[in-house]
């Protein structure tokens, strides 16, 4: 069970150097990017990284989250809890020329001044573990299939959910 608070802010390459495993919660109502995406989040997230040097030299994250979100049903709107979780692996970069040479088994991020915003960083892995879709059950759903207009599916007469990948990068775009 973890109780501590993840760091806003770490040293990554210290923290790589001295192998260093961190755990702890982070506050969801604290990430802006994923209440614009998906509605405003209660509750924490929880986090496991592992910090380390590869074989070939690479400073380099392991790490775990797992989250219960209130995400909304693409039927009628409403939010319903939904776990999501995601295991990541980012490689640590100074810029973005050292990010494009990255091995495609690492994910970059970068590290400016020795500092590493992990809020950011589990932000962006959140953001990117959200499911395309979720609808509630036809029983619980607020909108049952009698109501949608068409004969056609229910799940074919929405209109597509933009992915979570297009979410991230159109948010990022904006700051
Ligand atoms: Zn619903």
């Amino acid at each position: 069970m973890l109780t501590s608070r993840l760091p806003d802010k770490v040293e990554p390459y210290k923290l790589a150097a001295r192998a260093e495993h961190l755990e702890g919660l982070v506050s969801l109502d604290g990430f802006v990017r994923l209440a614009e995406a998906v509605g405003p989040q209660s509750g924490d997230c929880r986090v496991w990284l592992d910090f380390g040097v590869d074989a070939q030299g690479q400073r380099e994250i392991r790490g775990r989250l797992e989250a219960d979100l209130q995400l909304p049903c693409r039927r009628c709107q409403s939010p319903m809890a939904q776990q999501v979780e995601s295991e990541f692996h980012l490689g640590m970069v100074t810029s973005d020329a050292l990010a494009a040479a990255l091995p495609s088994t690492h994910e970059p991020v970068l590290v400016e001044n020795e500092q590493l915003n992990l809020l950011e960083v589990i932000e962006d892995e959140l953001i990117l573990s959200l499911p395309q879709v979720v609808y509630h059950d036809e029983a619980d759903c607020r909108v049952s299939r009698d109501q949608l207009s068409s004969g056609v599916e229910a799940e074919h007469s929405v209109a597509p959910a933009a992915s979570p990948f297009e979410v991230l990068k159109r948010l990022k775009g904006k700051s």
